[in-house]
């Protein structure tokens, strides 16, 4: 797992938490990558405090979902505080939407999903 800057900060703090593992976006996940989301979540958390970041409940962690996804590589958003996500981005990371899911979110999802062709409708459409 590595951490990078989003090129394209949306909010003070803004950084990617990317898998070194090939995974094409979150509607490849299934059950078995529960883990693997926490520890992304985790290592974005870890970054936030870091960075001095006290105020865990105004932080946004998330994932884009296919169609709207800008590179073939899974990757976490980390963004704080989410209280100043920039107004014009804002419709980009809002939480439970067609086109982002909150790390949380994601997890809750997976737990009954056993295979990624589950709820697999725009990614498997989209690898052809
Ligand atoms: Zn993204």
């Amino acid at each position: 797992m590595f951490l990078k800057r989003d090129i394209d900060p949306a909010a003070p703090h803004h950084y990617l938490v990317v898998p070194r593992e090939h995974i094409q976006s979150c509607l490849s996940l299934h059950k078995g990558h529960i883990d693997l989301v926490k520890r992304m979540a985790e290592m974005g958390k870890a970054v936030l405090r870091d960075q001095g970041i006290t105020d865990m409940k105004d932080i946004r962690l998330g994932f884009h979902q296919p169609p709207y996804i800008s590179v073939n590589h899974l990757h976490l958003h980390v963004l704080a505080p989410s209280s100043r996500i920039s107004e014009y981005m804002k419709y980009k990371f809002m939480p439970e939407t067609k086109s982002f899911v909150t790390e949380k979110g994601l997890r809750e999802r997976l737990k009954d999903n056993d295979s990624p062709d589950q709820n697999c409708f725009g990614s498997c459409m989209w690898q052809q």
